[in-house]
């Protein structure tokens, strides 16, 4: 099995460079954090020090960064020192990055990589940190037909659906409709739980009979926002992440960007972005996209 460096070992670059080295890839880890390039390495991926320790001697090198500003620093070098790791790998490494970002941002990073002979593709995923460890994730790419199919050969051992959204950014660009939804899906599955609590039902019977019923969603059904109803969804664990609310604040913001630019009408997302934004203002960045229930219940 190829070499391959997996740069960004957050909630979901974790688990997915440990499901790469279940299927038998030698991977070399680096993140900014010590802590987590240690628990992969005790794992049996390569710790590294650097970008540059990490990429040498990769045949794919995959990121996995918290938005735009990481990845074009990662990609193309900072005014901090950081050189960029288009001018540290060798010939014919293969690209992914798998972070949500603008798509301009993903467009840039490829063209650049293009100008130096290298092959990219935008490749965020959906299926949060439970898809991510159980290796279930849909990956939404944008690329070459070539690049796309050399994407798969790697993706297929992270995710279960695996989708060739268009060129370069077009990737991105799906996954900011996803999460525009997301956020919106998410909020009015807070708003109404937090209704029917309020008028004296049970959620996890309130929860049941949405599940059954017209208001059914993937919020509902994997990642019950009320605390107790789910046993395994963050709510049920002090709103510990998951997927920071301060990651939907930004992803609801690109959607935005990229309405502003297409002209779009989007006011369900943006109401969605405001209340991300006074949930965040008030301390909850950190915590899990979920905890917005609480923005909900906040009169008791
Ligand atoms: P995270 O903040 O947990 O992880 C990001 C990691 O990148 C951190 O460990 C950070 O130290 C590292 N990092 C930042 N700059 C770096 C650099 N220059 N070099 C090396 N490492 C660096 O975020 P996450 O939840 O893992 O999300 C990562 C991306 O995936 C984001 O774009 C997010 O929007 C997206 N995403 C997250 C989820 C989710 O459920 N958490 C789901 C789908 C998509």
């Amino acid at each position: 099995m190829s070499t391959i460096a997996f740069i960004g070992l957050g909630n979901m670059g974790a688990p997915m460079a440990e499901n790469l080295l279940k299927a038998g890839f030698s991977v070399q880890v680096f993140d900014l954090v010590k802590e987590a390039v240690d628990q992969l390495a005790d794992k049996g991926a390569v710790a590294s020090d650097s970008i540059e320790q990490a990429v040498k001697g990769a045949q794919t090198v995959i990121t996995m960064l918290p938005a735009g500003e990481h990845v074009r620093a990662v990609y193309l070098g900072d005014h901090s020192g950081g050189v960029g790791l288009l001018n540290l790998i060798e010939e014919n490494t293969f690209l992914i990055d798998s972070s949500t970002i603008d798509p301009e941002s993903a467009r840039i990073v490829a063209a650049q990589a293009a100008s130096k002979g290298f092959e990219f593709v935008d490749s965020p995923v959906s299926g949060g940190v439970a898809g991510a460890k159980a290796g279930t994730l849909t990956f939404i790419v944008g690329g070459t037909d070539s690049a796309f199919s050399k994407a798969e050969q790697i993706l297929k051992h992270m995710g279960k659906n695996i989708f060739h959204a268009g060129k370069a950014g077009d990737g991105q660009m799906g996954k900011i409709c996803n999460n525009l939804m997301l956020g919106i899906l998410m909020s009015g599955t807070c708003e109404a739980l937090n209704l029917g609590i309020d008028n004296g039902l049970d959620p996890k019977v309130l929860s049941n009979i949405m599940l059954q019923s017209s208001g059914r969603n993937w919020a509902l059904e994997l990642y019950n926002p009320c605390p107790g109803v789910m046993d395994n969804a963050p709510a049920s664990n002090q709103f510990q992440p998951g997927f920071m609310s301060k990651l939907m604040l930004k992803d609801l913001g690109l959607g935005l960007d990229a309405a502003a630019k297409s002209q779009s009408s989007v006011p369900m997302g943006a109401l969605a972005r405001n209340l991300y934004a006074f949930h965040n203002a008030n301390g909850n960045e950190e915590l899990d996209f979920s905890s917005l229930f609480e923005f909900y219940q906040s009169k008791k």
